[in-house]
């Protein structure tokens, strides 16, 4: 019953193309046609929580094995379909993955404690009409207790910072958190923390990456964890590889830890029997 098919037809046509080469409408032809025949997989990478030691959610993250050409990134094809519009079906795809395998969850772990799974939605997608009735129906048609769906907010240079504010407030009533993703880096900036509440802030591995050669590196992380603290959120570390860093982060008061440290992306089956929450405490 999650398999919801999008018929090619109903598709959004393409309306942004800057005439940039073959490759991108081929690409762009090809997602579409992933699209319709759901090859696209969402994988499920661990969170960690450092205060509890133990996994306490994931990130739904998308996947796309193109025949012939192999395992395309997500962040070339996100792009891609951000500047298609087909970032609107594709996020619902993902949406729907997620919600399938939270009421999976909900089913197998009836004594809880239920894990959370975060989406990434770009900006765009929040605003899109209806986003945030269909992401509040179908939350609400599965029944899932407060907290179960996160979103991680990416991306966008424009942002209408009041028309984004009462979307998520308005998922934020059905108890949805938000996080800031990739905060440091690109768009996503101090405006964004000053002009929307966020309940996570998800610190790019760019710095935690740095953290141990760089002085800076570890200072910005320091920074950003205090400001986070500040306004009342909690902060998730991307791209954590070693236990070392884990110690690090502990000690600067940080609530949660993802990366190759704690595991790679993996999938449903494995979030569903417990398999990638099984790691136990690592400090
Ligand atoms: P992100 O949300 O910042 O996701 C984290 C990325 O870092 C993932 O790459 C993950 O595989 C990678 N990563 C995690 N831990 C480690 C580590 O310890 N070391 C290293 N070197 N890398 C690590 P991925 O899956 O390629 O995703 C890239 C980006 O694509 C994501 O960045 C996210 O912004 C975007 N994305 C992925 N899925 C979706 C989606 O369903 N919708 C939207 N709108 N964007 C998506
Ligand atoms: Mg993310
Ligand atoms: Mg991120
Ligand atoms: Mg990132």
């Amino acid at each position: 019953p999650d398999d919801v098919v999008v018929p090619a037809e109903d598709l959004p046509r393409d309306d942004a193309d800057d005439g940039s080469g073959t490759d991108k409408i081929r690409l762009e032809a090809q997602l579409r046609e992933a699209l319709s025949e759901e090859v696209l997989r969402v994988r499920y990478q661990p969170i960690y929580d450092i205060r509890d030691q133990r996994v306490s959610g994931y990130e739904a993250l998308v996947r796309w094995d193109l025949p012939g050409r192999g395992a395309v990134s997500p962040v070339e094809f996100i792009k891609l379909a951000e500047e298609t519009s087909l970032i609107v079906p594709v996020g619902e795809y993902v949406l729907d993955r997620v919600i399938a395998l939270l009421s999976d969850l909900c089913q197998a772990l009836p004594q809880g404690p239920l894990p959370s799974i975060a989406v990434n939605l770009s900006a765009r997608q929040l605003v899109e009409p209806g986003m945030a009735r269909q992401i509040v129906s179908r939350i609400d048609r599965a029944g899932l207790p407060p907290g179960a769906l996160k979103l991680e907010v990416t991306e966008s240079r424009m942002l209408d910072y009041g028309h984004v504010a009462s979307v998520m407030a308005h998922c934020r009533q059905h108890g949805v958190p938000f996080a800031l993703d990739d905060f440091g880096t690109g768009y996503s900036n101090l405006t964004h923390l000053h002009k929307l509440d966020f309940e996570l802030v998800k610190v790019d591995q760019a710095f935690s990456r740095h953290m141990f050669d760089s002085p800076k590196a570890m200072a910005i992380v320091d920074a950003i964890v205090a400001m986070a603290h500040g306004i009342g959120a909690e902060v998730v570390v991307e791209g954590v590889e070693t236990t070392s860093e884990l110690r690090r982060l502990r000690e600067l008061g940080v609530r949660y830890a993802q990366g190759y440290l704690i595991g790679q992306a993996q999938g449903a089956e494995a979030v569903l029997s417990g398999e990638a929450a099984r790691i136990g405490a690592l400090l």
